[in-house]
């Protein structure tokens, strides 16, 4: 078969370049090597995760939280089976969703690990061992990512598992031990200490959620400390993990050298993602991945070395998010039909799904200090949003970060009740280069979350946060 484009991966980046590419009116055929679309993030990332993480926390807020709004429960019970069934069926709904939406747009599929020939032909192994030939104008890479392991650990699946596993657990682990203290492992940690496991997090870095602005991380730690009883061990390299039937130990050591040996009965190793490059025959292309996170090199088009063939999402450098992938996957999708378009890869937000939410867009206060920037930042703090009074989620803050000479705001970061939501509003101020003193003159509907962000802005504005 002969196609203006093929996709080779189905996940958020995949799926959304083929749909625009078929939009454009390219001929378009994606090649998945599972039998269900949608890559890590449908079937095993964002999509499952949420769905945990949603009914663990109606379970929590069940038990912890009921009472103070004068709901009476007894005999609350958590249904494992059945929170792990309403995810697969969750996951089901959002996979059928892609094969209608290919349909719908005349795109083909091939079930099958897709390698290259030559930068023009894509063979296609199916399960069954049988191959076909498919050629194509243009290609693209949207493998994804995989868990890196670490050397020294070996993940049995059992025990020691993977976020793969841990969103498949048929019991509350008594005790969770989770290595790394990212995104991952905070989420996956809090979906089961809220459901009752005891959750202890081993970091190597000297804070949680490391890559983000150093306030967020320390509110974070205190707050699923308060709310959850996890424990933390920031500073700790892991040096081992053993397993004896349902026990799992493992040692860490601070800088010092002083060891720690936890002692569970599952443990997450959740210490970042590599990408994914196996079986598509780089080396017939002269593509060679890069040593370091085995990354496929792209210019700032996200064409490889080879013309014609591109790389997006979690493969190639930057964010490993769904949407940095979906607007790569469109991107990609426009540049091969001869449009300009533009991804602004400082305004990608970033965002945290634990209790209370963590979202982060623009420049942190670190990165500012470091390149030298005069900035000056508005604090607001949901203790005093009568919102958040009216739910019960006074933790965390807004903090916002302008240019001390013009006002521009650089960053915003946010911990608190749907702050995943918030922040959106403040992608949209910073894609239109808002000043801090623009959003503390919008108005905003009273009561919401929103107008924390409202008052962190006036804060940057000379310090004129009405209700602080
Ligand atoms: P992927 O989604 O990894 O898809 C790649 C696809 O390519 C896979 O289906 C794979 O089977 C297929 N493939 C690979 N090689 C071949 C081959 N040779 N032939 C054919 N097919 C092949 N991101 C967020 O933005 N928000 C979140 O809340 C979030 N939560 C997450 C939670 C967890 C537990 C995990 C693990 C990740 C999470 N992520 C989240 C990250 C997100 O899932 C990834 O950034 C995203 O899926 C990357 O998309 P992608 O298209 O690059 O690759």
């Amino acid at each position: 078969m002969q196609y203006d484009v093929i996709v080779i991966g189905s996940g958020p980046g995949g799926y959304v370049g083929a749909i625009r590419c078929a939009q454009l009116g390219l001929k378009t055929a994606v090649i998945e090597k599972y039998s269900t679309f949608g890559g890590t993030c449908l079937n095993v990332g964002c999509i499952p995760s949420k769905a945990l993480l949603d009914t663990s926390e109606h379970y929590h807020n069940a038990a912890h939280n009921f009472e103070t709004h004068g709901i009476e429960l007894s005999n609350l019970k958590i249904d494992v089976k059945k929170m792990i069934d309403r995810k697969n069926d969750v996951i089901a709904q959002n996979t059928a969703g892609i094969t209608f939406l290919f349909k719908k747009n005349k795109i083909d599929s091939y079930e099958g690990v897709g390698s290259f020939i030559d930068k023009n032909t894509i063979k296609v192994t199916k399960n069954d061992g049988s191959t076909e030939e498919l050629k194509a104008k243009n290609v693209i890479i949207a493998t994804g990512s995989k868990p890196t392991a670490l050397p020294f650990l070996p993940i049995d699946k059992k025990r020691i598992i993977t976020s793969t596993e841990a969103l498949n657990l048929q019991e509350v682990p008594k005790h969770l031990i989770v290595i790394g203290g990212g995104v991952i492992g905070l989420e996956l940690g809090s979906v089961y200490a809220r459901l009752g496991a005891k959750v202890s997090v081993v970091e190597f870095a000297k804070s949680i959620i490391g890559t983000m602005d150093g306030g967020l991380g320390k509110e974070l730690q205190r707050v699923l400390k308060k709310n959850l009883g996890m424990e933390f061990f920031l500073g700790h390299k892991v040096t081992g993990a053993t397993t004896e039937g349902e026990k799992v130990t493992v040692t860490a050591e601070d800088a010092k050298g002083q060891t720690v040996e936890l002692e569970g009965d599952y443990c997450i190793v959740s210490v970042g993602r590599t990408a994914y490059t196996e079986g598509l025959g780089l080396e017939s292309i002269g593509i060679k991945p890069e040593e370091r996170g085995n990354k496929i090199p792209v210019n700032e088009h996200l064409e490889t070395s080879v013309e014609g063939v591109y790389a997006i999402g979690d493969v190639v450098k930057g964010a490993m998010l769904a949407h940095k992938a979906e607007d790569e996957g469109i991107y990609v999708a426009e540049r091969i039909v001869g449009q300009k378009p533009h991804i602004d890869y400082n305004l990608i937000p970033g965002v945290v799904y634990t209790w209370p939410e963590v979202a982060s867009v623009g420049k942190t206060e670190e990165q500012l200090k470091e390149a030298g920037v005069k900035y000056k930042s508005g604090s607001f703090s949901f203790k005093a949003s009568g919102r958040a009074k009216a739910s019960g989620d006074t933790d965390g803050f807004v903090k916002v970060l302008a240019n001390s000479e013009t006002d521009e705001v650089l960053g915003v970061h946010i911990i608190g009740p749907r702050a995943a939501d918030v922040i959106a509003e403040a992608v949209v101020a910073m894609e239109y280069r808002a000043s801090a003193e623009d959003i503390g003159r919008i108005c905003h509907a009273h009561p919401t979350y929103t107008e924390t962000l409202k008052e962190a802005a006036l804060a940057a504005t000379a310090n004129r946060a009405i209700h602080a």
